[in-house]
């Protein structure tokens, strides 16, 4: 008999998993807790890699009214820099904001076309026999009914209970990341860039542990953010709404931004980063995006990340599904030679600007040249294309002598 596979979560990871489990002609059932269009804390941003992913699977950029976008705007020090997507043989050389609210949605939706069930409003909850999933309880409203499925992809984010049901926790040395985001008025929500700022400060000018980011939405609204990473000095003590309070006073002003309250209340989340998350994998079981830490170190993008590990752990689970034993493994390896050298030199990378002094220079002193600005984006989202990937080991070598010297 055919496979059966439940899908836990129907977020970006959830939903391109089911999505290339139903392609394969595998049959597939997700069950997401809440209901379409369900809010996520989240900065709505799609980089290049999460516009392939979404071109992949179909998803029709042209009937949406969607923001494209053209590159990212940051600032070094008093030096603004603005840097196209780079040209790439496999990714498109344009990113997007679409609000998670409309996009999740879609993709699920895009995944039900092609025959996955989608089951919105029901919590997953593992019943866990020797480290194999025998049974997954299934609640909705007040019912509660039990699914024996063969297989069960942990899709269900960062807080992730359905993991943590299963016995998967987080490594406690790897970083972490906290963020928080609020829609805002802005007369430049048509703004082709995205922005980025490494250096808030607070109302007397002193230096914030912190990032902050201006994604417009192109629809009268722009999405503020700011965040922190585990590795950054003191913290535990930061509270993300101080850091994001303090950088929307020192917008800069070409954002026009004259009502500073939020139309909403802001709302944030955690940030698993580097594959922190493990084991990825049980005798029935495999965990995907956040609740596997897919998270990028270098710069919080997570949605690309969700989206690759799904469609890894369908092309594995597919594998799985003919008897091969060592598929669910093969994954761990998969993502490793994918992401493995990426994250290590992105950990030295966050470990040494959590150091207010490293970061500055960078900022002020370091990162001063368009070139070498544009190169670190490049790094930085991901981007190097094979070509320059086969130089990748010098290059990275090279980040993590800078940020060593400068320690
Ligand atoms: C403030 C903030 C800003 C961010 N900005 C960006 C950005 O601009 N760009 C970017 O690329 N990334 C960004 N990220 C990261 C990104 O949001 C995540 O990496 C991404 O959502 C991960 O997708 P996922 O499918 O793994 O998890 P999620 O999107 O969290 O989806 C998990 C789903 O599982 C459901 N679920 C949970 N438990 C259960 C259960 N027991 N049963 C059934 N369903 C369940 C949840 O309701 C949810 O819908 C940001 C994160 C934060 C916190």
């Amino acid at each position: 008999m055919a496979a059966n596979i439940l899908v836990v979560g129907g977020g970006p990871g959830g939903a391109s998993c089911a999505y290339w489990l139903a392609r394969n002609g595998l049959d597939v059932h997700l069950v997401e807790k809440k209901t379409y269009p369900r809010e996520k804390a989240c900065g709505d941003g799609l980089t290049p890699r999460a516009i392939k992913q979404l071109l992949d699977m179909g998803f029709d950029f042209d009937s949406l009214d969607l923001h494209r976008v053209d590159g990212l705007r940051a600032y070094a020090g008093d030096l603004k820099i603005e840097m196209p997507w780079p040209e790439h043989s496999i990714y498109p050389n344009w990113g997007a904001t679409m609000r998670r609210a409309d996009l999740d949605g879609i993709v699920a939706g895009l995944a039900e076309t092609e025959g996955a069930t989608v089951e919105q409003g029901t919590t997953a909850m593992p019943i866990l026999e020797d480290d194999k999933v025998v049974g997954v309880t299934l609640s909705r409203d007040d019912e509660e009914r039990t699914v024996h499925p063969d297989f069960v992809v942990i899709a269900d984010g960062s807080n992730s209970r359905f993991g943590r049901g299963v016995g998967a926790s987080r490594r406690k040395d790897y970083p972490y990341g906290l963020a928080v985001r609020a829609y805002y008025t802005s007369p430049l929500s048509m703004d082709p860039f995205i922005e980025s700022q490494l250096d808030i400060r607070d109302k007397e000018g002193n230096a914030m542990p912190g990032y902050g980011w201006v994604f417009p939405l192109g629809d009268g609204e722009i999405n503020i953010g700011a965040g922190l990473v585990s590795t950054f000095k003191g913290w535990k003590d930061v509270n993300t709404s101080h850091i994001l309070d303090a950088y929307i006073h020192s917008l800069p002003d070409h954002w026009k931004v004259t009502d500073v309250t939020p139309h909403t209340k802001p709302i944030g989340g955690k940030l698993p980063m580097s594959l922190s998350v493990g084991p990825k994998v049980g005798r029935n079981w495999m965990l995907v995006g956040d609740a596997s830490g897919a998270v990028n170190p270098f710069n919080g993008e997570g949605i690309d990340y969700a989206y690759e590990t799904g469609r890894m752990a369908a092309t594995h689970l597919a594998d799985a599904a003919t008897g091969n034993e060592d598929a669910l493994a093969n994954y761990v390896t998969a993502l490793d030679d994918a992401y493995g050298d990426y994250h290590r030199v992105a950990r030295v990378f966050v470990k040494a600007i959590g150091n207010p002094m490293v970061m500055r220079s960078l900022t002020t002193v370091g990162l001063r040249s368009q070139s070498l600005m544009e190169w670190t984006l490049k790094v930085m989202a991901n981007l190097l294309d094979p070509d320059e990937a086969r130089m990748s080991e010098h290059i990275y070598n090279a980040i993590e002598r800078t940020v060593n010297v400068r320690k």
